[in-house]
């Protein structure tokens, strides 16, 4: 086992995380607790990006704690310390700005993440993209599947280049989508 792979911080994030998203549910048909989209996101980033460094494992399942929750940057750095604090805060977006300006600065920032907010934002977007393909909120019309879909590939290819079994993965999402959703993914898209 790699000596960066801490089992005791990443079950910590876990309950960590659990206690503060507690009574949140996801958008999906089930309402599924919302814990479990931190956790998948982590999943995907050890088992598809062969990602073994516990410190973007604890980061992805705290990636929402503090955009979403009443988490302080206080609590997460006492815990978890001022590198996972800043991972966290990369991909914490600034509510305070309109939801389009919010979607539109994630793509014209994502190039300057670090590697490892690169690689939280990935394990993110494939997660969320793979999610509004395989589960999609009732309420949602295929459009707002297909540019939700498209904002994500956005982002990926902002970044593409930091973690190839990431982004193929991602790359299998598109072309389901595009032939599930029936549309054409534009390299760079401007609708957002
Ligand atoms: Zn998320």
């Amino acid at each position: 086992m790699n000596k960066t792979f801490d089992l005791a911080d990443i079950l910590d994030a876990a309950v960590f995380a659990a206690e503060k998203h507690q009574g949140h549910v996801r958008k999906n048909s089930q309402h599924s607790p919302y814990i479990t989209h931190p956790l998948l996101v982590s999943k995907v980033i050890y088992q598809i990006g062969g990602i073994e460094d516990s410190m973007i494992l604890v980061a992805a399942i705290l990636h929402d704690t503090i955009e979403d929750t009443d988490t302080t940057r206080d609590e997460i750095k006492e815990r978890f310390g001022e590198d996972v604090l800043s991972i966290v805060l990369e991909v914490t977006d600034d509510k305070s700005m309109p939801k389009m300006e919010r979607k539109r600065h994630q793509v014209a920032h994502a190039p300057e993440l670090s590697y490892k907010a690169r690689i939280v934002k990935l394990g993110d977007k494939l997660v969320n993209c793979r999610d509004i393909l395989n589960d999609p909120p009732a309420d949602w019309t295929l459009k707002r599947r297909q540019d939700y879909i498209q904002w994500g590939a956005d982002v990926l290819f902002q970044i593409r280049g930091t973690n190839p079994q990431l982004e193929a993965a991602f790359d299998r999402v598109m072309t389901r989508a595009e032939m599930e959703l029936g549309y054409q993914i534009e390299p760079f898209s401007t609708v957002n």
